[in-house]
């Protein structure tokens, strides 16, 4: 980046943007090299300034949450990442039942998931184990044990590229699996919950938070799923038959894929969709795995993985 945006920058974001941060440690499969510029906007405003000057300066932008489906490039991003943080992260709660919950798009989705399960309240309580914001959770359509953003979303904020901020519905958004369509920054979002027995909650949060314990290399820096699960019927390879539902992970195990290994990026013995940082992985080396596992997928049954992480070029 050039100095004189550097010196831009710093005058007109003071203390929001740092230089040459290491990204690897904002994200949890602790990869990725520096960015040019760092920025945590300090509220909607900030948000919007920033955008206007990476458009007027010419600069690449993207957003981050907390990191968690997504692959930063081993040299860097050059050019502003944006983090959604603790500044834009309130949460108000309106309605007759209290169940209409405003939520800054920085709020960590675990927590939204435990304190609208305390209020009684049904709708994103089971992505009680899903690492993310709230924000990065609406974009990525983000899901588990049945539920999704999509099916509570009332409408969203987003501040668009020239910085303006607008409201969309939610039956607006072209919501598909772990996709929301949106291509500008969400900042807030209002979800539409329904009331249920506090018990039943609390014993699903418990019963939620066992299942990942167990199917989840929790001790191994990941990013949850690579790859989408396909929509396809049974299928066969030779002998081997696919149980349904023919999710990403069961095609993977039966490709006899599991422990596959580049340099420090291996496929988890302990649930085939996760690509695991096993020690010192790099960019390269999760997308190496990432190509050799589509190639093998295909050749054996025919079908295309796509990916559901994001990966980020430099
Ligand atoms: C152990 C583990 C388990 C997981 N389990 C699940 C699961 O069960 N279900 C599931 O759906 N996901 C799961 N994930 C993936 C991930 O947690 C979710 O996709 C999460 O919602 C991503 O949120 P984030 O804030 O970390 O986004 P990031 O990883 O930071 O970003 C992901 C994408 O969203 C964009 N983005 C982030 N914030 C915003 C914003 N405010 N506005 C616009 N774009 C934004 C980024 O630019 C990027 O393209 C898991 C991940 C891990 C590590």
């Amino acid at each position: 980046m050039k100095e004189e945006h550097r010196k831009e920058l710093r005058e007109r974001l003071g203390d929001s943007v740092t230089f040459g941060t290491e990204l690897a440690g904002l994200t949890t499969y602790r990869i990725g090299g520096p960015a040019a510029a760092l920025v945590e906007p300090a509220d909607i405003a900030q948000l919007s300034l920033v955008l206007q000057l990476a458009a007027q300066m010419a600069l690449r932008w993207m957003v981050l949450g907390l990191g968690s489906n997504i692959l930063l490039p081993d040299g860097g991003f050059e050019g502003i990442v944006i983090r959604m943080g603790k500044a834009i992260a309130g949460v108000k709660r309106e309605g007759p039942e209290s169940h209409l919950w405003t939520v800054g798009a920085g709020f960590p989705t675990p927590l939204l998931a435990r304190r609208t399960a305390t209020a009684g309240l049904r709708g994103v309580n089971r992505l009680v184990g899903v690492p993310g914001t709230v924000g990065g959770g609406v974009f990525m359509n983000a899901g588990a044990h049945g539920q999704e953003f999509k099916d509570v979303v009332s409408w969203v904020d987003v501040v668009a590229t020239d910085g303006t901020v607008s409201r969309t519905s939610g039956k607006d958004i072209s919501w598909r699996y772990r996709s929301s369509g949106l291509d500008s920054v969400v900042v807030a979002v209002q979800l539409s919950l329904a009331p249920a027995e506090p018990g039943i909650l609390r014993r699903e949060l418990t019963e939620h938070l066992r299942w990942r314990k167990r199917g989840t290399p929790f001790d191994q820096p990941c990013c949850g799923s690579v790859f989408r699960n396909p929509e396809c019927g049974a299928v066969t390879s030779g002998a081997a038959e696919i149980p349904m539902p023919c999710t990403a992970g069961r095609l993977i195990d039966s490709a006899g894929l599991k422990g596959y290994r580049v340099g420090g990026a291996e496929v988890s013995s302990k649930h085939a969709n996760y690509i695991v940082n096993a020690g010192g992985a790099t960019a390269a080396d999760v997308r190496a795995v990432i190509d050799h596992v589509r190639d093998v997928v295909f050749e054996r049954f025919g079908i295309e993985l796509e990916l559901e992480v994001k990966i980020i070029h430099g």
